[in-house]
């Protein structure tokens, strides 16, 4: 596969030329076609393999698309003042993963990849004050990249944040996230009030898939499996 070959938006493609992406790594080969004919996806890559890429693209692309139309609500930048100006986080797309350091990672390439779109990503992660992340979702939030603990915490605040209009969940990572309540936070995760869209698309990165994996995966998503 060649990028010019996978039929992404225009826009994606010169930002991909800027950012000297010239061909798709194996994993973003198998992922790009999949996505974007609306299969979920369980993937085994590593870190380095461009797995981040891989599940961004497909998205951005289809999403670029509806853009205009899509994107998360917004207050007025001139005026705006998060008490008074602030508006609910309505994301598309949800990423989780289990550590701050690669939620900034994933944040980082997102923010390069939405480069030239209407797109904005934002971050919620544990271990520090909510405010300053609460006030980035205040001014609007079409992707949102966070540490479990954190979103559910974000979750039990609907003024802030509702995942009613997800329409792509990725869990990367996975089996670095496999604690006691992995279970449960998984079922609050995507089982939350995004499962209503039909064409909801569900991936799943992670180096190994133990038993509990299998169970979430089989429960919640209709995948294409890769192994890099
Ligand atoms: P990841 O596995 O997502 O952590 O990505 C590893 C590194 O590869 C990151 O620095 C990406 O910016 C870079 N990368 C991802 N896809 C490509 C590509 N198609 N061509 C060149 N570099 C890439």
């Amino acid at each position: 596969l060649k990028f010019s070959e996978a039929g992404l938006h225009p826009v994606l493609m010169e930002t991909l030329k800027l950012m000297h992406y010239d061909e798709p790594t194996p994993i973003q080969a198998y992922t790009i076609p999949a996505v974007l004919l609306g299969s979920d996806v369980v993937a085994s890559a590593q870190t380095g393999s461009g797995k981040t890429a891989a599940y961004l693209i497909p998205i951005l692309s289809r999403l670029m698309g509806k853009a205009q139309k899509l994107c998360a609500p917004r207050p007025n930048p001139v005026t705006y003042n998060p008490s008074t100006d602030a508006v609910r986080a309505e994301p598309l797309v949800l990423i989780v993963a289990p550590t701050r350091e690669l939620v900034c990672q994933i944040f980082d390439e997102a923010r390069r990849l939405c480069y030239r779109s209407k797109l904005r990503p934002c971050v919620a992660y544990g271990g520090g004050p909510m405010g300053l992340q609460r006030e980035e979702l205040n001014k609007g939030c079409d992707i949102l990249i966070a540490t479990p603990g954190r979103l559910i915490d974000f979750m039990r605040k609907p003024a802030l944040l509702t995942l009613a209009r997800l329409k792509y969940t990725i869990i990367d990572e996975a089996d670095e996230m496999m604690t006691a309540d992995w279970e449960e936070n998984m079922t609050q995760i995507m089982g939350g009030d995004s499962n209503e869209d039909p064409d909801h698309i569900y991936m799943m990165f992670s180096a190994t898939f133990p038993k509990e994996m299998r169970k979430v995966a089989r429960k919640y998503m209709e995948p294409d499996y890769f192994r890099i």
